[in-house]
């Protein structure tokens, strides 16, 4: 029902569900739009205009929002309500150390089980995961109602694997791997591009050039 939210706008919800979510931890009662605004880095304006397309209702005026129904109602419409089931394709460094990360249950994300081609790891146990082989992945997607995977594979093998997921049925794709993947519209894929961030601090680090000197 809420779909058609801009994709930044759901980026700041996910950051006022974060900010929301300590204050409550806080014992926080109230929660100003001034209050969210700093907290996530954006205006009060732009938090009331977010908070409005997310038809949330708990804001009185003057008071603020009343921080526990606010992240009950942003919870809410993150989908965050309900559990999903998810899996890790490629278990390697990275997707091995993705299956020993304790919280994702925490945040209502089930992690399942791993894939992996290479016939050292299928079968096996990796963190508390059970491994299976590629070829089961339709059937495993079905049978344990994956609901989303998390890409974890080589640059040179993400096409293939990617075109496999998409036949399985799976709907949602975290796609670690540094490169765009293409699937039907069906299937959404939300890049984790660490490297972006590292690029972005390399341009914020470097000693900036003088403007005068180079207006010359
Ligand atoms: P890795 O080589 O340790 O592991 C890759 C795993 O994918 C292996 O277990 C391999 O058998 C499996 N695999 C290969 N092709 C497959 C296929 N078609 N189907 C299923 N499984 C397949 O690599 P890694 O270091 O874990 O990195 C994985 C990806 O994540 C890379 O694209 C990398 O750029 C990206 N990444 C890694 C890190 C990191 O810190 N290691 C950080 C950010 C992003």
């Amino acid at each position: 029902m809420h779909k058609n939210l801009p994709s930044v706008t759901v980026s700041r919800l996910v950051a006022y569900l974060r900010v929301v979510s300590e204050m409550e931890v806080e014992g926080v009662i109230y929660a100003t739009s001034d209050r969210l605004g700093n907290a996530a880095n954006v205006s009060a304006h732009q938090v009331r205009k977010d908070l409005l397309l997310a038809k949330v209702t708990s804001g009185t005026r003057g008071r603020g929002y009343t921080v526990a129904i606010l992240r009950r109602e942003l919870s809410s419409t993150l989908g965050l309500t309900r559990s999903w089931r998810v899996a890790i394709v490629g278990m390697g460094r990275l997707g091995q150390a993705l299956a020993d990360y304790p919280h994702f249950k925490g945040f209502n994300f089930d992690l399942v089980c791993g894939f992996d081609r290479d016939p050292n790891k299928v079968g096996k146990l990796i963190g508390s995961l059970p491994v299976y082989g590629m070829a089961e992945l339709s059937s495993r997607v079905e049978e344990l109602a994956l609901d989303i995977v998390f890409l974890t594979v080589p640059v040179g093998s993400a096409k293939a694997a990617t075109e496999m997921i998409v036949k399985a049925g799976v709907r949602g794709v975290l796609n670690f791997v540094p490169t765009v993947i293409s699937v039907p519209d069906t299937v959404r894929v939300e890049p984790v591009d660490f490297l972006a961030g590292l690029k972005r601090l390399a341009f914020y680090l470097q000693p900036h050039a003088d403007p005068a000197a180079t207006t010359t």
